[in-house]
């Protein structure tokens, strides 16, 4: 599979260059550890979506590994939006990334004078689809408090990508994590959510991304007056669901069909359509956008 990057720019360190030609050195230790953290956010038809929200979480993941963000939120912000612009993108996935930066081999984050700073982006479908997933639930355990917490969307996904290697070998879409405890987690890059009794559960943040969809999802339901509650959800009730679905700004909000070969009736519930209308409505809502055409303006 071949990735198109001709009319791609990305933001590298400071200078915009063509994405295809764009590079980070051998000895960065964002390559050589896994040293670093990154955002995906998305661009809806024109403007990014609450794309504040992602430099906050980037800016709390780099705080946690005492890594420095070169530029205050707003610069960051405009350095977003000039690299949209550059690409010509409406609908569009894009990537903030930070590492520790270049520097001699060796664990010591001191070894690297500035960190590097990235911003790519690259054609996007406004809305994946809405095909059931088949999911199954996944061997290899969450990043877990005590160990690197999964609130820190950093470079080291490798427990996702074995988890999602594992769901493509059973024939499924993606993979359940569990934790430390083997309450349910999340999926490899996306949070979930069930609905019990037509109440709106997802599991806490002790082992999953404090996703921003996650969020919009919770403020929908508060407003919308459905109960909702951010609990522990265990294997054994998460098959016997009345519906369940995944989130997350690169997935949007997509059903559940069947978890280790059981039947969920997501698809069609009459809530997972109300939560999808709303979140469609929320990514078209100027409160929360930020219009890639025009001069960024303070929040
Ligand atoms: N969990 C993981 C592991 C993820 O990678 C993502 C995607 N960033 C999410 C959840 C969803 O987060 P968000 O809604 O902020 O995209």
């Amino acid at each position: 599979m071949t990735f198109d990057t001709t009319g791609l720019v990305a933001y590298v360190n400071g200078d915009f260059v063509p994405a295809g030609e764009a590079s980070v050195s051998i000895f960065d230790h964002g390559f050589l550890y896994g040293d670093g953290v990154f955002e995906g956010l998305r661009v809806f038809d024109g403007a990014l979506f609450r794309p504040r929200d992602h430099i906050a979480r980037l800016g709390r993941s780099a705080r946690a590994l005492a890594m420095e963000v070169p530029l205050a939120p707003e610069e960051l912000l405009s350095a977003v939006v000039e690299t949209i612009r550059r690409c010509g993108l409406s609908d569009a996935h894009v990537r903030i990334l930070l590492t520790r930066g270049y520097g001699t081999p060796g664990l010591d984050p001191a070894r690297c004078e500035r960190p590097t700073l990235i911003v790519a982006a690259y054609p996007f479908p406004p809305h994946l689809g809405t095909q059931p997933l088949k999911l199954v639930i996944s061997s290899v355990v969450r990043k877990a408090p005590r160990s690197l917490g999964a609130h820190i969307k950093s470079l080291n996904y490798l427990d996702a990508v074995v988890a999602y290697q594992q769901a493509k070998a059973a024939g499924a879409n993606d993979a359940i994590m569990l934790d430390h405890l083997g309450a349910v987690a999340e999926t490899t890059g996306a949070n979930l959510f069930a609905v019990f009794d037509g109440t709106l559960v997802t599991p806490t943040t002790r082992a999953a991304l404090p996703g921003i969809t996650r969020r919009t999802l919770l403020e929908l339901a508060a407003e919308q007056g459905v109960p909702a509650e951010v609990r522990d959800i265990w294997p054994m009730d998460l098959y016997a669901a009345d519906a369940a679905f995944v989130s997350g700004s690169g997935a949007s909000i997509v059903p559940v069909g069947e978890i280790d070969g059981r039947p969920l009736g997501s698809a069609g519930h009459p809530l997972l359509d109300q939560l999808v209308a709303g979140y469609r409505a929320r990514t078209a809502d100027p409160r929360y956008r930020v219009p890639i055409e025009e001069p960024v303006t303070a929040a």
